[in-house]
């Protein structure tokens, strides 16, 4: 297990020495003690991504991709490693870490991979006598800063695309989770990635994470997080000016109307919230019910809800691991406060599991709670297997409540109904919408937000534009053209 920086294809110790614990959550034991980058340490990835930049940018497009073609090989091959390192990091569930995680890892890589080369510029026709193209470039040295919740996974999101492109990477793991994320790096060294290419920089938000946005020789910086460190980003890449992207909470609207199927609509919304155990920016943490179906549509969401599955993320059986921290844990538990002051009634969960075997993880019951729309349960991210759930009478109704956070990520509705599902499709302030299915991503689909769920996109063409920038070439190719001064 790697537990150092990945500075210009080695491993080495942070200057200060420092090192920060990571914890399994299943039981709180340390998993390893990894180093922690400070000010120098990213000072000298970003020298060497700099220094690794001219070549890599200019190396043919089709030879970057076939490394990131031999980056997903080298993923599959160590499909289990990377699960189980995943599982005892996070807590997913290997069942998710093993068929979700670590293959759509490798399948994003080759998507870009594919893509390196099929960045093409265009010719634009303009007035007679000049030819003005349009080369889309690199931006150069990119910072990345990522969370915790999907690490493995927002390797492939954040450096596919940003290879591809030509550009160096300086990427920070979130605290928590750092471990995915080096082994990543090392299989890159191994498939040939040259040095400082990709440099791997684990520490603290307020010190690694900041200084890396504040950074002047950092062209862009691409961050995935909650909104609050989001607006300090873009206070701090104010510095150098450097381009900004960023993917942040969301507060997902799930809407279930009178003609939904109900079968589909009650698993798809039970995945919408649970899986990953609600620690997803995409989740469908409001759930809204149409009057008519409610009453039965909860009692079959209760029972499959009280069914899950929590345990040891390491047994394949498990359908729910920990949450990542207890310290979000007892975050996460502390909103069932919130939504009783304000009138909320807990109908599911709302505590650790009993299980005297799960007592020194980080575990919490799927929890329902019955909230107004307004009330902060049904307005601010709670991130953990935890729903609110509103009801409605008609689709006027529906949409004021869907569209009523500050937040603009993803949501869903579920409907027979062709007309009002591209209705809410088209009025749904969203970066996403699902019609009768819920969190589905691709590496092909943009992925991203409005609001105070940031903005950029990742994933698809739209991720190689964002890890570019355009420059317009003009060419005079008429030999005689009249000059501006006549003498
Ligand atoms: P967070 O913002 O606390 O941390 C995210 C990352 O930012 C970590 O690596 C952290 O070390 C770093 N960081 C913290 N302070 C920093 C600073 N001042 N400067 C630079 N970096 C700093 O978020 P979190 O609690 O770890 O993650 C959960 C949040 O991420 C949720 O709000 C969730 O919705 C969001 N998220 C969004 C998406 C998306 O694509 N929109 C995806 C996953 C998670």
């Amino acid at each position: 297990m790697q537990d150092q920086l990945f500075i210009n294809g080695r491993f080495v110790d942070a200057e200060s020495g420092e090192t920060l614990a990571t914890l399994n959550p299943h039981d709180n034991s340390v998993i390893a003690e990894v180093a922690m980058a400070g000010k120098a340490d990213v000072d000298k990835a970003v020298k060497a991504a700099q220094a690794a930049f001219p070549k890599w940018s200019r190396m043919a497009a089709m030879e970057r991709g076939h490394l990131l073609l031999k980056l997903s090989d080298a993923i599959d091959a160590n499909r289990q490693e990377l699960a189980e390192l995943e599982s005892i990091d996070t807590g997913h569930p290997l069942r998710d870490t093993l068929g979700l995680d670590a293959p759509r890892t490798a399948v994003t890589f080759r998507y870009f991979g594919g893509m390196a080369d099929k960045l093409e510029g265009t010719v634009i026709p303009v007035e007679e006598g000049f030819l003005n193209y349009m080369l889309r470039e690199p931006v150069g040295v990119v910072g990345q800063v990522v969370p915790w919740n999907f690490p493995l996974m927002f390797t492939s999101w954040k450096m596919g695309p940003a290879l591809a492109a030509g550009n160096c990477v300086v990427l920070k793991p979130a605290e928590l989770t750092p471990l995915t994320t080096l082994r990543i790096a090392e299989l890159m060294a191994e498939v040939g990635f040259p040095e400082g290419v990709v440099n791997i920089v684990p520490g603290l938000g307020s010190v690694a994470g900041q200084y890396l946005a504040e950074h002047s020789d950092v062209g862009k910086i691409a961050f995935t997080g909650s909104t609050a460190t989001g607006k300090r980003i873009v206070q701090a890449s104010s510095e150098n000016l450097k381009k900004v992207q960023l993917e942040l909470g969301g507060k997902g609207a799930n809407i279930v109307f009178n003609d939904a199927n109900l079968d589909a609509a009650v698993n798809g919304s039970a995945f919408a919230i649970f899986h990953n155990q609600g620690q997803a920016c995409i989740a469908g943490s409001r759930l809204l019910l149409h009057e008519a179906i409610a009453d039965e549509f909860l009692d079959r969401f209760l029972k499959l809800a009280a069914s899950i599955r929590l345990g040891n993320p390491l047994d394949l059986q498990t359908e729910m691991g920990p949450l990542t921290s207890r310290m979000h844990r007892d975050r996460v538990l502390s909103y069932c406060d919130v939504a009783r002051a304000e009138g909320g009634r807990v109908l599911l969960g709302g505590k650790a599991p009993d299980n005297a075997e799960l007592a020194e993880g980080c575990y919490v019951l799927p929890t329902v709670v019955k909230a107004s729309p307004l009330d902060r349960v049904s307005q601010e991210e709670v991130f953990g297997p935890f729903v609110s759930i509103t009801t409605f009478r008609s689709d006027e109704e529906a949409l004021a409540i869907a569209n009523g956070t500050q937040y603009g990520l993803g949501g869903g509705l579920w409907t027979r109904d062709l007309q009002r599902a591209h209705k809410f499709a088209r009025d749904m302030k969203s970066g996403m919408v699902w019609i009768n299915c819920y969190k589905r991503v691709n590496p092909g689909s943009p992925f991203g937000g409005v609001g105070l769920s940031g903005y950029g996109r990742e994933m698809g063409f739209e991720a190689m534009r964002e890890y570019t920038q355009v420059k317009s070439v003009w060419v005079n190719i008429d030999a005689d053209m009249r000059p501006y001064y006549s003498r």
